[in-house]
Order: C-alpha cells, then structure tokens, then sequence
C-alpha cells in the first residue's frame, strides 16, 4: 500500500481525495494539503476513512520540502494552480518522489502556458530516476489517450483530430467558471492557435466557431481555442497533420467575459488603488463563485471528445470517441461538479497506474506516450464510461 500527497484543495483536490479515498488497496495513506487548511479539513470530514491535512504553500518549495520529509509520500499528486508546478517539481526532485499534475506551467505575470519549462526537466527527472506525468485530467489527459488508444487500436496513421469540449450544464449562476476562474479566463482570453497542414496557425480570441451535435446533448456552438496538448500532441503522434481544440459557451457567457474585458476587469497586470497595488483579475477571482462550491445545484450534462480522421489498411477512416458525465451525479457520488469530475477521476487513475508500476519509467511524459488500454479499462470502472463510434 502506497502514500499520496495531494496539493490543492479546491474543485479537483475535492473529488482526487474522495477517488484515492475509494481505493484503499492502492492509496493506502492519503495527505491533502494546501494554503487554507480549514479547505482540507473539510473535505477530510466528507470521507468515509480517516486522512491526513495540512497546510502549505506551495510556491515555496522549502516548505513542500518539508511537508513531503514529513510525511513521505511514494507520489505527489498537484491539483493547486499551475503558477505552482515548477515549485512541486523542485521539491519532488530535492526528497525524490515522483509527481503528476493536471495543468501546464504558467507564469504569473504572463498569460502563456508552454510545456518548455516543465519538459526542461526531463535529464534531471531521468538521473534521478522518478517519473512526472504532466496534464493527466480530461484535457489534457483523456483527449490524449483517446487519440494514443485510437492509433493503437484502429488507426495505421491519423491526420486530423478535432478534441471537443462540451459544457451543457446549468449552475443557476448568471456568471461563474467551472475551474479556477483566474486560469479558466487567462486561458480563454488568449489568441486562437491549432495546427493545419503541419504549420501553426492563429485567430483573434474566439472568433472561429460552428455548430456540433454532441450525442446526449444537442447542438451547441464550438469556439476554436489554443490547449495545451496540442502542443504534445504535434511532437508525440506520428503523422498528424491537423489537430484543433474546440470548447462551446453560451451567448450568456461570452457577453459576461466581453464586458469584464472592455472594462479592464480580466487585466494581469497590478493597478494602484488607494495605495494598494490590485491585479484586477485576482480580485475579479475573489468575487466569483468558487468553482468548488458550484456542485450542489448544478444540473445537465458535458461531452468531451476526439473526433479522429486518419487511415486503416489503405481506406479513410473517422473515429469518434466521447465521455458524456452528469452534473447531479457526481454530485451525488463526491459533492463537485462535472468539470471538477472529469478532472479529478483522470488524476486519480494516472497516480494509480504509477504506483501500481503499470505507468512507470523515469523522465517527464505525457499521457499519450504510455500504454493507453490500462487507463481506458480503468476509466470505465471508476466513473467516466466512454463510447466509441466510426461514422
Ligand atoms: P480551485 O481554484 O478550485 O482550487 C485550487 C486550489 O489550489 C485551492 O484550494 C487553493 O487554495 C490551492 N492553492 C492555490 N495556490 C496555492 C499555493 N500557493 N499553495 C497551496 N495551495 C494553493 O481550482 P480547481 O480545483 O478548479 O483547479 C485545480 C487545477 O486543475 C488547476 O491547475 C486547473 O488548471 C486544473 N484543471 C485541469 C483540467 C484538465 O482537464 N486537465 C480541467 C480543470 C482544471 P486556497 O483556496 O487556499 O487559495
């Protein structure tokens, strides 16, 4: 039986801590630390067994340093925000335990997320012999094994790939984001950028969108948007030569975002007000519904998925493989919302994989460069069925 250490205490720590907590043969001791404790705490009183909390801050790597020293973990699972990655990486590296996240490195000062920084670690993380596993939600993460199960399974070479993300549900909240709304705005805000014809290409924000008619859902619009793996993707499946992320929004939604913008709300960088200095989207961020707290009264469905074009024994192909996930039931199982759902469960089946050595060897990977049939059998089991059709 093994030890995890989870950082971050929010939407996605919550539901990690309830998964690992339903695995005792795996996750035998469980610590979930983050900056406010009382966070830990109370979700430590939703379990059914007993785990450790903490407190930590976590851009201090002394005093993960000194958290892990203490409790010892085989794995740290980082579920905190992504300005937090390298500071965990650090601290992995000095106690010598291996590390998973869910979302790419981004400076604070600047609105980019790039693997480079993360990836700068892999001959460090490689002599030492321990292992990160990088972008392990749903996306990235599922999107990724999707296509690495696709081109085992069925594919002798894909081409294109469309990963769509759709949110149909309803938190009754006339503005809220369904993760951590500084990261969740940064990320939307930023030019558009995908991969057509083996060259990059960009478009202004969400200026590029269609309709799709996701199965349990209906049609929604899709806006084209940079995500991260993208950026993996392109390195790590041969072949490819198109790849786009598409996530849908209501109207009701992109009027709110437009106008926080035009009034200077999502700005990253500090303002003087009465003398202090303000980063108007941290303060944007304090006001706004936590996504953690968005559960309880959420309702409706979301449909993440890779629609796949490529080719099998010399004849076209499309493949398109999906999870649908209700709001109210994840409610029911582990008090979150889907987002945090389809995060969380990903995580924990990734840190599994690696302590049960299923997904093991040294370096810095992502997702789609393992074995993807242990991850898809264990999707299904814990939570997150999928459904695979050809058209
Ligand atoms: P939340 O804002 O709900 O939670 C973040 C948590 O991190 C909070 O509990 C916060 O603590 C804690 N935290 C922040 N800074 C520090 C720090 N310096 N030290 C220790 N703890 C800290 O966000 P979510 O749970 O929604 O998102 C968590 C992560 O998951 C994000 O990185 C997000 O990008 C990623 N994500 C990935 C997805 C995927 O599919 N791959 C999808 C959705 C999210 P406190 O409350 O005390 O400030």
């Amino acid at each position: 039986m093994k030890r995890i250490l989870i950082i971050g205490a929010g939407g996605v720590g919550g539901v990690v801590v309830h998964k690992c907590a339903q695995v005792p043969e795996v996750f035998g001791e469980i610590c979930l630390a983050s900056r406010t404790v009382a966070k830990c705490d109370r979700l430590a009183a939703q379990l059914k067994r007993p785990i450790r909390t903490a407190a930590v801050d976590a851009d201090d790597p002394k005093q993960v340093v000194a958290l892990i020293r203490d409790f010892k973990p085989d794995l740290v699972l980082n579920v905190a925000l992504p300005y937090q990655d390298l500071s965990i990486m650090e601290a992995c590296l000095e106690t010598g335990v291996s590390y998973l996240d869910t979302a790419n490195y981004e400076p604070p000062n600047v609105a980019k997320f790039e693997y480079s920084w993360q990836w700068a670690y892999r001959a460090r993380y490689e002599k030492a012999n321990l292992m990160a596993l990088l972008g392990c939600g749903f996306d990235p993460g599922v999107s990724n094994i999707f296509i690495a199960y696709a081109l085992k399974h069925h594919f002798d070479v894909i081409h294109e790939v469309d990963i769509m993300d759709c949110n149909a549900g309803s938190h009754g909240k006339a503005f809220a984001t369904n993760f951590n709304p500084e990261i969740n705005i940064r990320e939307i805000t930023q030019r558009g950028r995908y991969f057509e014809n083996g060259a990059w290409k960009e478009t202004d924000p969400l200026s590029v969108h269609k309709t799709f008619d996701f199965p349990e859902i209906g049609p929604k619009e899709m806006y084209l948007m940079y995500h991260e793996e993208l950026e993996s993707l392109v390195k790590n499946i041969p072949g490819l030569k198109s790849i786009r992320f598409w996530m849908t929004f209501g109207q009701e939604y992109l009027t709110h975002l437009r106008v926080l913008q035009n009034v200077g709300m999502t700005r990253i960088d500090p303002v003087d007000y009465e003398g202090h200095q303000i980063v108007p989207l941290k303060f944007l961020k304090a006001v706004l519904p936590e996504p953690s707290s968005l559960g309880e009264k959420y309702t409706g469905k979301t449909n993440i998925g890779c629609m796949i074009k490529g080719v099998k024994d010399g004849k076209p192909r499309t493949y398109y493989v999906y999870n649908v996930c209700d709001h109210a039931e994840c409610y029911k199982e582990v008090k979150a919302q889907a987002i945090s759902y389809t995060t969380g469960v990903p995580a924990m089946i990734g840190a599994k994989l690696m302590l049960e050595g299923k997904w093991k060897k040294p370096g810095i990977w992502n997702t789609e460069q393992f074995d993807p049939d242990p991850f898809m059998a264990d999707l299904a089991r814990y939570g997150l069925p999928w459904v695979e059709t050809f058209l």
